[in-house]
């Protein structure tokens, strides 16, 4: 790869990018990897830049990603709904403060038809592997159905949150009833009357747990972890506030970003120390320990770690259902599966005729099970043994023309996501329009920009809550923080307004 780098780009990129792509100037051939939030989202900007060659592959038979899989009852969302849109893409009729997960697919389905991406979807086919060839500066995929497809550039929507994590229990395979994972949810499963087992107690679980506990006769929650868990204060939306969010002109967007701005000030609980996680913690343990009793002791009510280490959860009825008489919470974990329970870890056999798994997903193997071989067979997976990196959690060294939508230290703690990805494609977006600018075959980030910015990952890291003691998804079994953006969004936002030159080698074409 050329080390060299070219000027400045005009201020007007987008501008003159349009210019070219109108009058016919060379566009790349874009592949898209899935069809969640992330993978529409660059579709719709894709369209806009005029960069309409591209194709978005998706595994399952729609598009929708994490809101499509998560099905299971009380599935929603814990960012309020006038935050869970994207800015260009606003959303003003949501019917709650935090909208279902019905609700907020049909919001995503919705931006098909509302973007034209439908003749850019391949749905049903699952990308097995991308190659780099060198030689002619593109990609080559390999389908689920045998056969390739070529592409100058790749970028994975694919997210942190898509493959399901299901324990390797001893005796799983003898137990005799229904056994399914939360992301896979079995809706032909009545629970009405049943004895049901519930491994993982997680920002799923206390979705699910509430509505399940209602209907089962037994409810067993295998808790390895307590949580914090704050109110969420979920109501519908008046018909009057309907009404001045539709259709008062600029009163949607001062409600979203007061949201933001709110959102944002939690930051400050992602600090190590804080003195906002100190009076939590106090608050949480005073308020919890009138509720500990032998049935629901102290270790299954109340967190040993700071507010913000794991996610800090919301939920109108965590705690009422916790507390209900036909709800076991067993803390001691789990020793094994057996044909009709589960036996904890002081040998107690609890009986349960439905397994439930909210263990969550397989969060820092980014990008697997893709295989994906870079310049000079480069693996990614091999790079990332030790934990994965990205330079703003977008690209990697030694893999030329791949982006990634939230990668590797990207996820966030106390704001929404949706803000990261449209960050995200924006910055990838304009990588593209230099490339059509600057007639560009190929861009790739210097291993130094990639050292500069691991360094700082490493520095900020440090400094945050998750650094600490408690287990998480948010870190790799050597302890590295791998999944999370370690500072406000506002800096993220500053870090992706515009590619900074000097961080990227390119290829002419
Ligand atoms: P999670 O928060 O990672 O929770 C999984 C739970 O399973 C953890 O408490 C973990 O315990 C436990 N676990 C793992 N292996 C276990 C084992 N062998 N035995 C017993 N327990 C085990 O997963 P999740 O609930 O699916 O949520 C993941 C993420 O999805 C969330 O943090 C959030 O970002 C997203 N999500 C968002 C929403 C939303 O409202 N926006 C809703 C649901 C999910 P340990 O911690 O002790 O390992």
């Amino acid at each position: 790869m050329a080390g060299t780098s070219v000027d400045t780009p005009p201020p007007d990129l987008a501008r003159t990018a349009r210019r070219a792509v109108d009058r016919g100037a060379w566009t790349p051939r874009v592949a898209v990897l899935g069809a969640g939030a992330a993978g529409l989202c660059l579709g719709i900007q894709l369209r806009a830049a005029g960069l309409t060659d591209f194709t978005i592959f998706e595994k399952s038979d729609g598009v929708g990603g994490t809101w499509r899989d998560n099905t299971y009852p009380g599935a929603g969302c814990d960012v309020p709904s006038h935050m869970y849109s994207f800015s260009f893409a606003s959303k003003r009729d949501w019917t709650r403060k935090f909208a279902g997960q019905p609700e907020i697919l049909e919001y995503f389905e919705s931006l098909v038809g509302r973007y034209g991406l439908a003749p850019h979807l391949r749905l049903g086919t699952e990308v097995r592997a991308a190659t780099w060839h060198d030689d002619r500066a593109c990609w080559v995929l390999d389908l689920g159905d045998g056969s390739e497809f070529e592409a100058d550039v790749v970028v994975s929507g694919l997210g942190q949150l898509n493959r399901p994590y299901v324990p390797d229990l001893p005796g799983l395979d003898e137990f005799e009833g229904p056994v399914f994972h939360s992301a896979r949810w079995r809706h032909d499963v009545a629970l009405s009357g049943k004895d049901v087992a519930v491994v993982g107690i997680g920002a799923s679980a206390i979705q699910f747990v509430p509505p399940v506990a209602a209907q089962a006769s037994r409810t067993t929650l295998f808790q390895r972890t307590a949580n914090y868990v704050a109110p969420r204060n979920d109501r519908e939306y008046t018909r009057r506030e309907q009404f001045v969010l539709q259709h008062v002109p600029g009163a949607q967007r001062v409600y979203r970003s007061w949201i933001y701005s709110k959102l944002e000030f939690r930051w400050l609980l992602m600090r190590r120390g804080s003195r906002l996680g100190k009076v939590l913690r106090q608050r949480f343990s005073a308020e919890l320990g009138k509720f500990v009793s032998e049935e629901k002791p102290q270790d299954a009510l109340i967190p040993d770690y700071a507010p913000g280490c794991r996610r800090v959860l919301i939920s109108d009825d965590w705690y009422q259902t916790v507390l209900r008489p036909d709800v076991d919470i067993v803390t001691s974990g789990v020793d094994r599966v057996t044909a009709t329970g589960v036996v904890d870890g002081d040998g107690n056999e609890h009986h349960a005729d439905v397994l439930v798994f909210g263990t969550g997903f397989r969060t820092t193997e980014f990008l697997a099970p893709l295989r994906i071989e870079g310049r000079g067979g480069a693996e990614l997976s091999e790079e990332w043994a030790d934990g994965a990196s990205a330079y703003l959690g977008i690209a990697y060294p030694g893999f030329p023309n791949l982006f990634m939508l939230y990668g590797p230290n990207t996820n966030l703690g106390h704001n929404s996501i949706l803000f990261m990805i449209e960050q995200q494609v924006g910055h990838v977006v304009q990588v593209l329009q230099r490339m059509v600018v600057e007639r560009l075959a190929a861009v790739e980030v210097t291993a130094e920009a990639q050292a500069r910015f691991d360094e700082f990952v490493d520095r900020a890291v440090a400094r945050t809550v998750w650094a600490e003691d408690c287990s998480s998804w948010y870190k790799t079994d050597s302890g590295r923080v791998t999944n999370n953006w370690p500072a406000p969004t506002v800096a993220y936002r500053r870090q992706l307004r515009h590619p900074v030159r000097g961080d990227w080698s390119v290829r002419p074409r």
